[in-house]
């Protein structure tokens, strides 16, 4: 059996996922999308940086012969050379079991090894800006197999990460660590059975499983797919013999909220019933107090003739928001407008903020809808770095509604995650695009910078179009289904009661 450090790296994220690398079939993977080949380009310009300080020599080897490519290797370890990059080492460990790891640089330094006077110390260069547990697990791995090959552990390893001071990985911490982890890996391979599978967005966010394994958690109706299930919550919930949604939605509220608190239990209760019954489930206590809090109704605002519908498209690394979308909906005249403010090179985002507020002062009076805080955020961002004068921009904040606020605070849906995707596609929005979305618009405003081809640009102001359409459609439907409620919640008899 071949154990890689990229096969440990990903058993550390899932065991499944690294079960299915193994033993799964290669056509149910899913195709590299834009944002991942990005990442692996940024991930490679950077490494690239990195090794302008080092005076390497690299061994040559095909991707597919690591035998060669470990010879290789060790011939120019053997030779003393002072740098080594690219390079690969393997060496049998337990019975039948053969360790893989390509450190990016393995580093010369003095000290008696099976090697001569001197040993090898790795060096893993990383995109990402924290020593994250994963990456110091597989330096522990790294020096494992170097163990091996020179016939001493490295004293250490280092974490080459982007923008920081390089990190020293902890040995006497990492190590032990590594050891369990990697029984744990090879466990799992020798069992011969798929790893259950547990969706969840921060893991299975890049995988290329995904397709396959949402699949089968659609099937099987899997607790995973219940917004608040955790893998903790899960694992208690199977151990009270709650294993599918349907028996979560008839479990008796007291016995979840014994188990898993007052609040929690109430929510993990009412988001399973929502799924099971695909209905939405007013928060009737919640809409009560926002009655009472809030004097206006804000999703009826008679003297709003216009409304404008907000979202923004941005790009991270160059810190820069390149596109900021309205869609002005007259309630008098029943038009809608939609307008980008596009930024077509990175230095345009202060021409673009300017007319942004001219249309909103256009409307001064118009409620502006958007999904989540960033929007806000963003107009404080620009405002400050732009140095704007606050009475063109405070005033605007005031007429920002939050429609994912008001959809979490008052009801629970039968989706999956409450992001605008899934909640809006509930409500019968489709993108034109089904696959696009933000990581892939910073894909296209990456390839329309480098190519100038415009097309980039047309997609990616048709996904943002989309997206203030989404959240309008939101809006109403939120809108629609509160406006009964608050007239029942001024009337305290008439409050219905929640489903289920
Ligand atoms: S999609 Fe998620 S559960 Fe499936 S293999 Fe990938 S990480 Fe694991």
């Amino acid at each position: 059996m071949l154990v890689s450090a990229e096969l440990l790296l990903y058993y550390q994220r899932c065991d499944r996922r690294a079960f299915l690398d193994v033993f799964g079939n290669p056509r149910q993977k899913d195709p590299l999308d834009d944002f991942l080949i990005k990442l692996r380009q940024d991930s490679h310009a950077h490494r690239q940086i990195e090794l302008t300080q080092y005076d390497y020599h690299q061994p040559k080897w095909r991707p597919d012969d690591w035998l060669g490519g470990t010879e290789a290797t060790l011939e120019l370890m053997e030779q003393g050379v002072e740098c080594i990059y690219g390079g690969v080492l393997s060496a049998s460990w337990l019975p039948g079991i053969t360790l893989i790891c390509q450190p990016d640089l393995l580093v010369r330094e003095t000290g008696s090894s099976a090697l001569g006077s001197w040993y090898y110390v790795p060096k893993e260069i990383k995109f990402g800006k924290r020593p994250k547990l994963d990456y110091q697990i597989v330096s522990a791995f790294d020096g494992l197999v170097l163990s091996l090959v020179q016939g001493i552990w490295p004293p250490t390893a280092w974490l080459l990460l982007r923008g920081r001071q390089p990190h020293l990985v902890d040995f006497d911490k990492r190590v032990p660590e590594m050891h369990r982890i990697l029984h744990d890996c090879i466990a799992t391979l020798r069992h011969h059975r798929t790893p259950d599978l547990f969706l969840s967005r921060q893991k299975c966010n890049l995988c290329h499983w995904y397709s396959s394994c949402h699949a089968i958690a659609e099937q099987q109706h899997h607790l995973s797919l219940v917004p608040g299930v955790t893998p903790n919550r899960y694992e208690q919930l199977r151990s009270m013999g709650i294993e599918t949604l349907e028996a979560l939605a008839q479990s008796s509220l007291s016995q979840l909220k014994g188990a898993f608190g007052g609040e929690v239990g109430e929510q993990l209760s009412q988001q399973a019933k929502a799924a099971f019954s695909q209905q939405a489930i007013p928060k009737l206590p919640e809409i009560d107090r926002l009655v009472r809090e809030y004097s206006h109704r804000w999703f009826d605002v008679p003297e709003a003739s216009v409304e404008i519908h907000f979202d923004i498209e941005a790009e991270p690394d160059l810190d820069l928001d390149f596109l900021l979308g309205a869609l002005a909906i007259d309630r008098v005249t029943g038009t809608q407008q939609y307008f980008a403010f596009l930024a077509e090179t990175p230095g345009e985002e202060g021409k673009i903020w300017q007319e942004f507020l001219d249309l909103l002062w256009a409307y001064p009076d118009a409620p502006i809808y958007h999904f989540c805080d960033y929007e806000v955020k963003t107009v404080q961002r620009l405002a400050k770095l732009y140095r704007t004068p606050s009475h063109r921009w405070k005033p605007v904040l005031d007429r920002c509604v939050d429609v994912h606020w008001w959809v979490t605070q008052t009801v629970v849906l039968p989706v999956e995650s409450y992001a605008l995707k899934p909640i809006a596609r509930w409500v019968g929005f489709d993108w034109r695009d089904r696959n696009a979305n933000g990581a892939q618009c910073i894909c296209w405003y990456n390839q329309w910078l480098d190519t100038g081809d415009r097309r980039y640009l047309d997609a990616i102001v048709r996904y943002n179009e989309d997206d203030c359409r989404a959240t309008y459609d939101l809006k109403n439907w939120l809108v629609q289904f509160l406006k009964p409620l608050y007239d029942a919640s001024l009337s305290p008899s008439v409050i219905p009661s929640p489903l289920g």
